[in-house]
């Protein structure tokens, strides 16, 4: 097993500024980091860098001891798995697993012995014999990882796994490879653009855009202390909603003052006023932090109730605000009409505020 260090690693390709720009990254020994963002934010350049299939344009890259950034992939210790699984179709899944073990030349013996371990641990044994092409979507993940466990390396890296896989099954391997990484606690480091994938498995998440990171901290922390706008309006679903607006004195307090209507923020922001009592600020408010009350009194948002999505247990609730914007709220399931009038109220603390200015900086944490 092995840490793995980025430090200030940068990616150019011709046709591109920064692919990745100056990602410093410290992943311990045993820990699932997982590396998230949209598409074109630099993450899979940043694991294929890892692995060695993409040359590093400046930056030290460590694997252990070792500074790696011109050792071969093979030299790595380290395991990959693909989107695509990459088995070899002419191999039965015995063959596909014993073939790393058997181009370095382990004893047959040894080769048996580790692909029986790893058959063992995945299920693997009944299919020992089948081709590629008699497996399941499924199966065939489960043999990309076996081929990738058998070989005990230091460091597993997956790039977009289980993007193959049907909403059911990507579900039930995610427990499988949470599972798998307790029990053989072996670094890795997983790259997805499913935040859902990456808030269960991750011990920490790295959120990265524009080639940069932007956080990387523990799942809930992400969630919960989102660094700037984007980090917040990456992970969640439906997303967080913003408001632009002013905070400004109320007397007793300080309020969040915006064409969507005024909210109570308590005494949480006094500190930012700087004596001007005026800022220029975006407000966040995550959906499940609404509560909707009958219209009335003056406490949240006055809205119409635009789409209701139920969900089981919890309902998507979309309302149009006298602004013109459209927000999202979730709320626990109950017959509610569209069209009818509503407030959408909020606890001071469930505010977020973030900066105006550049790239929206948290103001809170
Ligand atoms: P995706 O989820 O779509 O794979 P990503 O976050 O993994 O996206 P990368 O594949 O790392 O992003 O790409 C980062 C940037 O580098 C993108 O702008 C992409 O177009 C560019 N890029 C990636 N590979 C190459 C290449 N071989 N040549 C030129 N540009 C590339």
């Amino acid at each position: 097993m092995a840490a793995v260090t980025l430090d200030k690693l940068c990616k150019t390709y011709d046709s591109i500024a920064l692919a990745v720009d100056s990602v410093s990254l410290e992943i311990n020994d045993g820990e699932f980091l997982v590396l998230v963002g949209p598409s074109g934010c630099g993450k899979t350049t940043t694991l294929r860098m890892i692995a060695g299939l993409e040359s590093i344009t400046s930056g030290t890259l460590h694997i252990g001891e070792r500074i790696v950034n011109d050792v071969h992939p093979k030299d790595r210790d380290i395991a990959m798995v693909f989107q695509n699984y990459a088995l070899y179709p002419h191999m039965t899944v015995r063959q596909n697993m014993a073939f790393a073990l058997k181009m370095r030349k382990t004893p047959k013996a040894k080769i048996a012995e580790q692909v029986a371990w790893a058959a063992g641990l995945l299920g693997l044994e009944p299919l020992l014999d089948r081709k590629p092409k008699a497996l399941s979507g499924g199966q065939r993940q489960r043999v990309a990882l076996g081929r990738a466990i058998v070989r005990q390396p230091a460091v597993f890296l997956f790039d977009e796994p289980l993007s193959n896989l049907d909403a059911k099954l990507r579900v039930e391997m995610r427990a499988e490879l949470k599972r798998l990484h307790r029990q053989l606690n072996t670094t890795t480091i997983y790259v997805t653009h499913d935040q859902e994938e990456a808030m269960t498995l991750g011990d920490r998440v790295v959120v990265m855009e524009g080639g940069i990171v932007q956080q990387c901290a523990a799942p809930l922390e992400i969630y919960n202390q989102p660094a700037n706008r984007f980090v917040a309006s990456f992970l969640g679903m439906p997303p967080m909603n913003f408001f632009e607006g002013t905070i400004q004195r109320n007397g007793t307090g300080v309020d969040f003052v915006s064409p969507a209507g005024t909210l109570n923020l308590g005494e949480r922001a006094g500190h930012l006023l700087n004596g001007s009592g005026l800022r220029n600020v975006v407000a966040g408010v995550r959906p499940e932090a609404f509560g909707l009350q009958a219209n009335g009194g003056v406490a949240g948002l006055p809205a119409t109730v635009s789409v209701v999505e139920p969900l089981g247990s919890m309902m998507d609730v979309y309302l149009e605000l006298p602004s013109g914007q459209t927000i999202a709220t979730r709320v626990a399931a109950k017959p509610q009409a569209e069209g009818v009038a509503v407030r959408a109220t909020v606890a001071p603390e469930d505010v977020y505020l973030f900066d105006a200015e550049g790239p929206g900086r948290n103001l809170l944490c």
